[in-house]
């Protein structure tokens, strides 16, 4: 009975119930903290993150939740050890073992909010392991199959195995292994930039025979990383070095005129910060524009000063709009 009520769990769910998720790499964040002008507003999901972002299929809590719900009504979890104060006790690295119970049957779930932290992470990290736990019993198991779930998830444990069969015994309270699947498309993405690009930027900056030394780094990397973790690692490095190269070339000049349109340009931007009550959005976004000033063209820079203007006001608009 209650495996015939498990087996639903297994269901594929709709596509408009799996949800794309950013992941950034942490070069990919710090680049874009430092310089918000390195990332974009992505079409995909909606956020303003690096270009390269690579994003994953997940399954929504609301719609995890849902399935629980149909499946067993009175599902439940709760953390696998508790504090002093009987909350629940993260580890060291702020993930969250769990044990989910569904029709009667309990089975163990990991869950992690890379590198965030508060309320909003706790909330994430308890997804997380819902979802991981979930898995277990077979939950969404196309997309960990396809490696799209869980990029950082060991994948002996998400292949070819019968969920059905997975011990219920809680197995080691740390982080697992990231997995090395590294298939024929990752190896070819590696290779045009490990070997084509990589070397090109090099080239192109006049020493060649610095190379080698940096494409050993990342062959001895491949063998330990996941490829997303990886091939995001080369890009930012080559986007970096291309940078540098770009940067040795011309010197940045800003005219005094250059200086007035920046500040007048800071200004109305900021007023609109304000309208929109965003105050410490606005002290983040002056602080990566004093970086990205220094290293950045003035035309180039009065430029993207104007688009995000553009898109402040419009913010704005759109909320008026819909406040009659
Ligand atoms: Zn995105």
């Amino acid at each position: 009975m209650s495996s015939e009520r498990l087996a639903l769990l297994r269901e594929p769910f709709r596509p408009n119930q799996i949800g794309k998720l950013p992941k950034p790499t942490k070069q990919q964040t710090e680049e874009v903290k430092a310089d918000f002008k390195k990332g974009v507003r992505c079409e995909v999901c909606g956020q303003w993150h690096h270009p390269k972002v690579v994003h994953l299929d997940y399954v929504g809590h609301a719609a995890l939740t849902d399935r629980f719900l149909d499946v067993d009504p009175e599902w439940d979890w709760k953390p696998m050890a508790i504090d002093a104060n009987g909350l629940p006790r993260f580890d060291a690295t702020g993930g969250l073992w769990i044990l989910l119970t569904i029709c009667g049957v309990t089975r163990p779930g990991y869950g992690f909010a890379e590198g965030k932290i508060g309320g909003d992470a706790t909330k994430e990290v308890i997804g997380d392991a819902l979802r991981n736990a979930g898995m277990r019993f077979g939950c969404a198991l196309d997309l960990w199959h396809k490696g799209d779930l869980h990029v950082d998830e060991e994948p002996v444990t998400t292949k070819g195995e019968d969920p059905k069969k997975t011990p219920a015994t809680p197995p080691e309270p740390t982080p697992q292994p990231k997995p090395l699947t590294w298939g024929i498309e990752d190896l070819e993405v590696y290779t045009d930039l490990a070997q084509t690009q990589l070397y090109e930027v090099f080239n192109t900056a006049g020493n060649p025979e610095l190379y080698q030394a940096e494409a050993d780094k990342w062959a001895a990397r491949r063998k330990v990383d996941a490829p997303v973790v990886v091939l995001g690692g080369l890009r930012d490095r080559i986007k970096f070095l291309q940078g540098a190269a770009s940067k040795r070339k011309k010197p940045i000049a800003w005219t005094e005129s250059d200086n007035t349109n920046f500040t007048g340009l800071v200004d109305q931007i900021s007023e609109a910060y304000r309208a929109l009550n965003q105050f410490e959005e606005l002290e983040s976004y002056r602080d990566g524009l004093m970086n990205a000033k220094a290293d950045t063209a003035p035309g180039k820079m009065l430029l993207a000063l104007a688009d995000h203007l553009v898109a402040k006001n419009k913010e704005i608009a759109d909320i008026k709009r819909k406040g009659k």
